[in-house]
C-alpha cells in the first residue's frame, strides 16, 4: 500500500535531547540481550530499594515448569518509589492534574499532597482491617482517588484489582469473588459525557450475588453527591474515615516478587483473563518504559487517556510517570464532550507535550474532519503516541497532520496487558517512523515471528508473534489459575511465551502487527491480516471505520465479510459498495476482493474500544445464539442493530 511507502526519519532536534538516539539505542538493545542480567541489574538501580536484589533473573517458559521471577531477594516499596522520593526535590510540583468531566472542574495534586493523602489513605484502610497480600477492588471514576487508593494499596503491601468504572454489577461479583476481596473502594457515581454513572448501586447489585460476602466492606468516595443506597455497618464514606487519620505511614517492605496488582484484559478473543502483576520487575519496567518510549524530560505534562480500568492507566497514567516524578494528567471524561474538540482544548488549557491515545479515539476524531481541531492550536504538544490496536496507516497520517500539526513522532507501542509495559515501538530520537509499524523491540526484548509448527521464520516474513526471553514487567501468572497461564501462552509452542498476534517483519526488521492470530482470514489458501484489508478501507475518504472476518465459503473456504461504518453525512450505497470493492482489489489484488460489505452504524467493541471480532464472525456465519463471552462489551445494541442489518451470503 502507498502509505506504507512513507519513512518519517528521526527528527534531528529530537535526538539531540534524546534519551537515546539510534547509537544508544543499537548499543543499549544489544547488551540487554546479551548480558540481561548485567543489563537490569543496573536498570534496578533507577528504583529506591530497601534491601537491594543479588538474584536478578530467574525464569522458565519450559510449559512443565513455567516460573519468572525478577528481583526475588530485594525488598522495595512502590509507593514509596512514586511518591516519598521525591519529596525533597519536588514536593511542590504537581504530580497529578486533574481534569473533570465538566471542563470547570480542574485540580492540581502536588506530590507532597499525593503523598499526604495517600499515607492517609493507606492507614485507613489498615483500620478496616487489610494487611500485606489481602486484595482490595477498585471499581472508581476517573479521579485522583483511583490513584491514591493503588498507591495506598502498594504502601501497605496490599494488591488491587481494578475494575474498568463501565463494568455491570456481575463483572464486579465476578472479579471481586475472583480475588477473594474483602473491601470495595468505589464512588457514589461517576460522571462522563454529563451523565451519572450509578458505581455505588451496582457494587450494592455485585454484592448480593452468591459468593461476595467475602467483602466486609465498601469504601465510598463523595463524587457527585447523588442519591445512593446504604448499607450500615458495611458502607463507609471515605472522607469520614480517611480525613481523621495521619498523614504518615511507614511503608511496608514488600519482596521484589510479592504482588502488586491483578487486572483483567479486555475480553476481545474471549472470557478475560485475570493477570498477576508483582512488584520490583513491574515498576522497573513501566519506569524505565515510560522515560525512553516517551523520551519524558523534566517538568513535561504528561497525558495518557486511557482509564486506570486498563494496563495502559496502570503503567502510564499511575505507576511509570509517578515512578520518573513526572506531571501526569488523569481525565474524568470522553473525548466527545461537551464537544469533539475536547481532546484539543484540554492539550491547550493543561500545555500538554505527550499525548498517548487509542487508534480508536483517532478514528473517531477523523470522522469527523479535520475541522474538528478547529477549537485548539496543540501548540505545546511535542510527541504523540497510540496503544491498543494496529493504527491503520491513514489514521496515523491523521494524528500526525491534524492533531499533531506535523511536529510530533508518533510511538506506536505494541504491548498486552501481560506484558506489563510496552514492548515494540519506536524512540522518539532513535528511530525512523513507518505508519502502522509498532516498528523495534524494547531494550530486553527479544520477539520472533514462528510458522505454525514453531519453526523459527528468519529475515522480512510474516508469522505468529512470540517472545523468546522473560522481561521484567512480564505477568508472573493468572490469578489463581497458573494452568491457564501455561495453558494460554506457553503450550502453543516450546520456551517461548506466545501472544497471541500475528505479525510482518519487513526488510529493516520493522514489525507491523497484522491482528489476532485467531482473526487470521484463509482465503483459497491464503492467509491473511485482518490490519491490511482493513487499512486499505480506512485509507478511502468515505470510510471512518472497518472490520474484515472471514465466513464459510465453499468454494474459497473463507470468504471476506466486510463490516464499514461510514464517515459523518455519507450515504450508504450500493455504488459505494461497488467502489469499495474496486477501492480493495486495486490497493491489495483480488485475492483481499470483499464478499460481503455490510454497513455498520457502529462497531462491537470492547470496554476498552477495541473491535472485537469474534463476534463479528460469528454474524456473518450466522451463528447468532452463540456469541460467546460478551461481558466486556460496551454496547450490546450494536450487535443487535448488526445482526438485524446481516447481508445473507
Ligand atoms: P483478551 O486478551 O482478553 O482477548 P485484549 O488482548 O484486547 O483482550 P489487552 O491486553 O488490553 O487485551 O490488549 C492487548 C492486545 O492489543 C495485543 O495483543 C494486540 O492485539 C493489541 N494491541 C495493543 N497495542 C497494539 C499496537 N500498538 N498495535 C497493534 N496491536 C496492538
Ligand atoms: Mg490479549
Amino acid at each position: 500500500m502507498s502509505e506504507q511507502q512513507n519513512v518519517y526519519p528521526v527528527r534531528d532536534d529530537i535526538a539531540a535531547n534524546a534519551w537515546a538516539d539510534e547509537k544508544t539505542y543499537a548499543a543499549m538493545y544489544q547488551r540487554s540481550v546479551d548480558d540481561p542480567e548485567g543489563f537490569w541489574a543496573e536498570q534496578a538501580k533507577r528504583l529506591d530499594w530497601i534491601k537491594a536484589p543479588n538474584k536478578i533473573k530467574s525464569t522458565s517458559f519450559d510449559r512443565h515448569n513455567v516460573d519468572i521471577r525478577w528481583f526475588e531477594d530485594g525488598e522495595l516499596n512502590v509507593a514509596a518509589n512514586c511518591l516519598d522520593r521525591h519529596l525533597e526535590t519536588r514536593g511542590d510540583q504537581t504530580a497529578i492534574i486533574w481534569e473533570g468531566d465538566d471542563p470547570n472542574d480542574t485540580k492540581h495534586i502536588s506530590y507532597r499532597e499525593l503523598y499526604e493523602r495517600t499515607n492517609q489513605l493507606a492507614n485507613a484502610l489498615k483500620e478496616l482491617g487489610v494487611s500485606k497480600g489481602d486484595t482490595v477492588t477498585l471499581y472508581m471514576p476517573m479521579i485522583p482517588e483511583a490513584a491514591m487508593a493503588m498507591l495506598a494499596c502498594a504502601r501497605i503491601g496490599a494488591v488491587h484489582s481494578v475494575v474498568f468504572g463501565g463494568f455491570s454489577p456481575d463483572a464486579v461479583a465476578q472479579r471481586v469473588i475472583g480475588a477473594n476481596s474483602k473491601l470495595v473502594i468505589t464512588a457514589d457515581e461517576s460522571v462522563r459525557g454529563g451523565k451519572q454513572v450509578p458505581l455505588k448501586d451496582n457494587v450494592d447489585a455485585a454484592l448480593t450475588r452468591d459468593g461476595t460476602d467475602v467483602c466486609k466492606n465498601v469504601l465510598v468516595v463523595k463524587r457527585t453527591g447523588g442519591d445512593i443506597d446504604w448499607k450500615e455497618g458495611r458502607d463507609l464514606w471515605f472522607g469520614d474515615l480517611v480525613d481523621k487519620q495521619s498523614t504518615e505511614c511507614e511503608p511496608e517492605a514488600v519482596g521484589g516478587e510479592d504482588p502488586l496488582f491483578i487486572l483483567y484484559t479486555s475480553g476481545s478473543t474471549g472470557a478475560p483473563k485475570g493477570l498477576k502483576h508483582t512488584t520490583g520487575g513491574y515498576l522497573t519496567f513501566a519506569a524505565m518504559t515510560h522515560q525512553y518510549v516517551f523520551d519524558y524530560q523534566d517538568g513535561e505534562v504528561f497525558w495518557c487517556t486511557a482509564d486506570v480500568g486498563w494496563v495502559t492507566g496502570h503503567s502510564y497514567i499511575v505507576y511509570g510517570p509517578l515512578a520518573n516524578g513526572a506531571t501526569t494528567l488523569m481525565f474524568e471524561g470522553v473525548p466527545s464532550y461537551p464537544s469533539h474538540g475536547r481532546i484539543g482544548e484540554i492539550v491547550d488549557k493543561h500545555k500538554v507535550n505527550i499525548l498517548y491515545t487509542a487508534p480508536t479515539a483517532v478514528r473517531a476524531l477523523m470522522a469527523h474532519g479535520d475541522s474538528v481541531m478547529d477549537s485548539s492550536s496543540r501548540e505545546s504538544l511535542r510527541l504523540l503516541g497510540s496503544v491498543g490496536e494496529p493504527i491503520n496507516p491513514e489514521a496515523w497520517e491523521w494524528f500526525y497532520r491534524v492533531i499533531g500539526n506535523e511536529k510530533c513522532p508518533i510511538v506506536d507501542t505494541w504491548w498486552q496487558t501481560e506484558t506489563g509495559g510496552i514492548m515494540i515501538s519506536p524512540l522518539p530520537g532513535a528511530t525512523a517512523l513507518k505508519p502502522g509499524s509498532a516498528t523495534k523491540p524494547f531494550f530486553g526484548v527479544q520477539p520472533a515471528l514462528v510458522d505454525n509448527e514453531g519453526n523459527m521464520l528468519e529475515g522480512a516474513t510474516e508469522g505468529n508473534l512470540v517472545i523468546l526471553d522473560s522481561w521484567p514487567g512480564q505477568a508472573r501468572s493468572i490469578w489463581g489459575d497458573h494452568d491457564r497461564f501455561v495453558q494460554t501462552y506457553f503450550s502453543t509452542y516450546d520456551n517461548m511465551y506466545f501472544t497471541g498476534d500475528g505479525c510482518r517483519r519487513d526488510e529493516d526488521g520493522y514489525y507491523w502487527i497484522t491482528g489476532r492470530v485467531d482473526d487470521v482470514l484463509n482465503v483459497s489458501g491464503h492467509r491473511m491480516g485482518t490490519a491490511e484489508i482493513e487499512s486499505s478501507l480506512v485509507a478511502h475518504d468515505a470510510v471512518a471505520e472497518a472490520a474484515v472476518v472471514g465466513y464459510p465459503h465453499d468454494i474459497k473456504g473463507q470468504g471476506i465479510y466486510i463490516y464499514v461504518t461510514l464517515n459523518d453525512g455519507i450515504d450508504p450505497t450500493d455504488e459505494l459498495k461497488k467502489e469499495l470493492t474496486k477501492w480493495v482489489r486495486k490497493d491489495i489484488g483480488p485475492i483481499a476482493s470483499p464478499d460481503v460489505i455490510q454497513w455498520a452504524p457502529g462497531m462491537p467493541k470492547t470496554r476498552s474500544g477495541k473491535i472485537m471480532r469474534r463476534i463479528l464472525r460469528k454474524i456473518a456465519a450466522n451463528e447468532c445464539d452463540g456469541l460467546g463471552d460478551t461481558s466486556t462489551l460496551a454496547d450490546p445494541s450494536v450487535v443487535d442493530e448488526l445482526i438485524e442489518h446481516r447481508v445473507n451470503q
